[in-house]
């Protein structure tokens, strides 16, 4: 067990005089005393605002409410605390009320593709099931602050089982997200009821479990947790560091876990302007992620969601970090850096230009250090004349199905069966949908 700090003993003896140890390392003590207003934070923290800051924190939690972890708060530098990234992930700021003229409701169209509570059903083959509005600590810039700690509520099992019911009756869904607020503040029999129900489904290939709870509450990932969730593999589980002063003896004890439970790791950090826009920053956080069997799966270019404007950084700066990352260090520790597209059209990944020019047979490449080179394709290579008809495919040894999978928008354009020439949107979405 991780060492209890001087700084967090003090933070429990404040929050209960005969509080220590046990306590501080008990996952509902510490959600139980969450911190959610600002005279309490104060009496924890030690920092101390300015009569006119505090009317406009309170403006500010009116509408997006604050919840903070006595263990992330202990975690804070309140001696430096206006520059501190974990503050400012934390800690409501005043331009939250500031509405800028890019920002949307719901930037990524959740709410439109919802054949069930909760449930986003937008491409063909995977779903997002929001199962929980409770998170252990409201991130300043979540993309779901619409809803996040609007109401923290754990839906109920007949709402829930609408979800699954949907899933149930719709084969080609292989793989669903379970995200919110935090899964993992599901109670463990819920969470049990939950997966159990969702692997009696035969087409239903891998779960993945979206969580903060590494970073916000570690001491949730219990032997008893990492045991329930060991019975659902394959089961992928993606948190969220976005800092490396995040990756904590406490947090890395907590990875180790649910490594050692089996369960594959990723980890999608938010670009955020004044917390991690920074190559030297985001390079120590991802090596601190694979050191702990985490794979640094997505850098996200902050949305466009209502009381972000702050956080965001231009596109320029992502690509500006992927070239201090690509070459620099192991492939595998490199996050793809996505935009996630303003209503509803999914991720997409950009990366820095390495494709200089291209001839027939030849294609002029640039490296990370910016040498030139030639590639000579292949003048001998002949592509797979199948008309997508796996049955009688040389290359296929099983299972591969063309039917399955239609060939969609780029990739139906560049098929050899086909002699489509251009492809369209097929669904148009109203601004004022997105905006409201
Ligand atoms: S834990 Fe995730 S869902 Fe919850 S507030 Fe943070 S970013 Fe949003």
């Amino acid at each position: 067990m991780a060492l209890f700090k001087e700084k967090q003993k003090q933070v429990a003896r404040s929050i209960e005089p005969g509080a220590g140890e046990a306590q501080w390392y008990d996952w509902e003590w510490q959600l139980k005393h969450s911190v959610r207003d600002n005279i309490t934070f104060e009496k924890l923290s030690g920092i101390h605002f300015e009569e006119e800051e505090k009317a406009v924190i309170e403006k500010t939690i009116k509408k997006f409410p604050l919840c903070i972890t006595p263990y992330y708060l202990s975690l804070l530098d309140s001696a430096n605390y206006r520059d501190d990234p974990l503050f400012k992930q934390a800690f409501p700021s005043p331009p939250e009320l500031v509405i800028d003229s890019a920002d949307m409701m719901d930037p990524l169209q959740e709410d439109l593709d919802c054949p069930a509570p909760g449930l986003t059903h937008r491409y063909p083959d995977r779903v997002l099931f929001l199962v929980s509005n409770a998170c252990a600590l409201y991130c300043r810039h979540c993309t779901r602050k619409r809803k996040v700690g609007a109401e923290n509520y754990i839906p109920s099992r007949s709402l829930v089982a609408k979800g699954i019911e949907y899933i149930e009756k719709t084969p080609q869904i292989r793989d669903v997200l379970l995200s919110g607020g935090d899964p993992l503040l599901l109670p463990d029999d819920y969470l049990d009821w939950l997966l159990t129900r969702l692997r009696r489904i035969p087409h239903l290939e891998i779960i993945r479990i979206g969580t903060r709870i590494p970073v916000a509450l570690p001491f949730r990932i219990t032997d008893n947790l990492v045991n329930i969730l060991k019975k659902y593999h394959p089961l992928w589980i993606n948190t969220h560091f976005n800092h490396p002063r995040e990756m904590t003896p406490e947090a890395a004890e907590a990875l180790g876990k649910l490594a050692d439970g089996g369960f594959p790791l990723g980890n999608q950090s938010v670009l955020l302007a004044g917390i991690n826009d920074c190559p030297h920053i985001m390079r120590k956080l991802v090596h601190l992620l694979v050191q702990h069997r985490v794979r640094p799966y997505y850098l996200y270019q902050c949305d466009l969601s209502e009381g972000l404007s702050h956080f965001r950084t231009p596109v320029s700066k992502g690509i500006e970090i992927l070239e201090h990352l690509i070459g620099h260090t192991s492939g595998f520790t490199v996050p793809t850096f996505v935009v996630d597209n303003p209503g509803g059209g999914g991720k997409i990944p950009l990366i820095p230009n390495y494709l200089l020019s291209w001839s027939p047979g030849k294609v002029v490449l640039r490296n990370y250090l910016g040498g030139v080179s030639v590639y000579k394709e292949p003048g001998s290579y002949r592509p797979p004349k199948c008309g997508d008809n796996c049955n009688q495919c040389r290359l296929e040894t099983g299972g591969a199905n063309a039917d399955e999978y239609p060939r969609e928008g780029i990739a139906h354009l560049l098929s050899g069966s086909d002699n489509t020439l251009a492809a369209r949107p097929t669904k148009i979405v109203p601004l004022e949908k997105i905006k409201n």
